[in-house]
């Protein structure tokens, strides 16, 4: 029922996506550092929810709700949906459409959450940040408290069973942490019920009015929920097409979301430049960047005036390296989002890496990217040659710039614990340091 309506979701919020298959031809399934850094305990902190559902649980999901799909089988899926390449932009798009329409009950968000969280454990993932928009499945089975706490139901069973493992009781190994952070997206469309109903609630306003007051109302009752009901919505984010689309639209959202402790993160700098990320900075507070994949781009600067574009861009790095704002790295996403990066080795986290800015090697969308953590860990590795001690600092961000849901103190037990069990796991192997 929601498949009609679904697919045109993300329409708009990608630009242009046509995946190249460079990324994977660096990382070798027998590749020997493989199996090391699947151990050693890593996190993800950019990882959309709709883009990372099993296969198999979207086809189970569709046949119960008896919902048309190309294909019932995983590989028939693979072959027709979710593929290695893809050819055109709604091709990709179709994706999220197929995930968005099976993720309109409550037990539906439980069990992709909890699946989620199963996935990043077995890889050793420790600490993830489940990022999605809960407006997107606001619909009459479920209003925005019931959709978080379900996806936070999903997560928790996920927690408390990983940390009931006799390894975590005895304190051998770190246990495993989570935190929610809520998507706003920065275009409003009639892309699901609650949308279509909101702009047809506002006949008075602009598009960009609706848009603002859509992500405050998002601010508005993450906040509430999380007061009132005590679970992890530790982050505000800002998705969606940065064209046309200016971050300081949306404010007022995350200056709530600031005054009320809410961490921020926003994608800037997917696929516009410098400007862009100064935006999510200086407007929005951004504790954190999505992608920031423009960031030294001085040919990306879209009408704004500025004399001394290299400048701009000298002084927005010293700022980020300065303030530890830490870059949600996604290196197979971006190749894909970017036609005019061929080569993964001309990725601007060469940079970012040559500068110190603090980085953290994230997935983006698990099953759309067809990836993991460990795949992209070993893939900035292998590409960037990054050494032990480089690689190590990246991983350990992770954990420091976390939005980590308890208190500091406990926040530095855990981020040593995990550097702990690191230096154990990499002990006489190529990545000790
Ligand atoms: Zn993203």
């Amino acid at each position: 029922m929601f498949l009609t309506k679904c697919p045109r979701i993300f329409r708009g919020i990608v630009l242009l996506r046509k995946v190249s298959p460079m990324a994977n031809k660096i990382v070798k399934e027998n590749d020997p550092l493989r199996e090391i850094i699947k151990k050693i305990p890593k996190t993800d902190l950019h990882v959309h929810l709709d883009g990372s559902i099993r296969m198999k649980t979207l086809i189970e999901i569709a046949k119960k709700e008896k919902m048309e799909l190309p294909s019932y089988t995983v590989e028939g899926m693979n072959e027709l949906v979710f593929k290695d390449n893809y050819n055109n932009l709604q091709e990709y798009l179709n994706t999220f459409g197929y995930s968005c329409a099976v993720m309109q009950k409550p037990e539906y968000l439980e069990q992709i959450a909890y699946e989620l969280a199963l996935d990043n454990q077995a890889e050793g993932v420790r600490y993830v940040e489940v990022r999605f928009a809960p407006q997107l499945h606001i619909n009459k089975h479920m209003d925005m408290k019931t959709v978080l706490l379900s996806v936070n139901r999903g997560l928790d069973r996920a927690q408390k069973e990983f940390n009931s493992r006799k390894e975590v009781v005895a304190g051998e190994e770190p246990p495993f942490f989570y935190g929610i952070i809520v998507s706003a997206l920065r275009m409003f469309g009639k892309y699901s019920d609650y949308y279509a109903n909101f702009i047809d609630a506002h006949p008075f306003s602009d598009a960009k009015t609706i848009a603002s007051l859509g992500s405050l109302e998002l601010a508005r009752g993450a906040v509430q929920v999380r007061d009132e009901e005590g679970i992890p919505i530790t982050g505000f984010d800002l998705a969606g097409a940065e064209e046309g689309n200016p971050a300081k639209i949306h404010i007022q959202a995350f200056q709530y979301a600031h005054q009320h402790f809410l961490a921020k993160t926003v994608h800037a700098g997917e696929a516009y430049g410098p400007p862009s990320i100064f935006q999510a900075i200086t407007d929005l507070h951004a504790d954190r960047l999505g992608h920031g994949y423009y960031l030294f781009d001085t040919t990306k600067f879209e009408g704004e005036k500025v004399q001394d574009k290299e400048q701009y861009v000298e002084n927005l790095c010293q700022y980020i390296a300065d303030r530890r704002v830490t870059i949600e790295v996604c290196l197979t996403s971006n190749m894909q989002t970017n036609p005019s990066l061929k080569d993964i080795q001309y990725h601007s986290f060469k940079k970012m890496v040559e500068r110190k800015l603090s980085t953290t090697i994230c997935t983006d969308n698990r099953t759309v990217s067809k990836t993991t953590v460990t795949d992209e860990v070993l893939l900035a590795v292998r590409s960037f040659d990054l050494g032990p001690n480089t690689l190590k600092n990246i991983v350990i961000y992770g954990f420091k710039r976390s939005f980590f849901p308890e208190n500091y103190i406990k926040k530095r037990q855990y981020v040593r614990q995990c550097i702990d069990f690191y230096e154990k796991i990499v002990k006489g192997t190529k990545l000790e340091s």
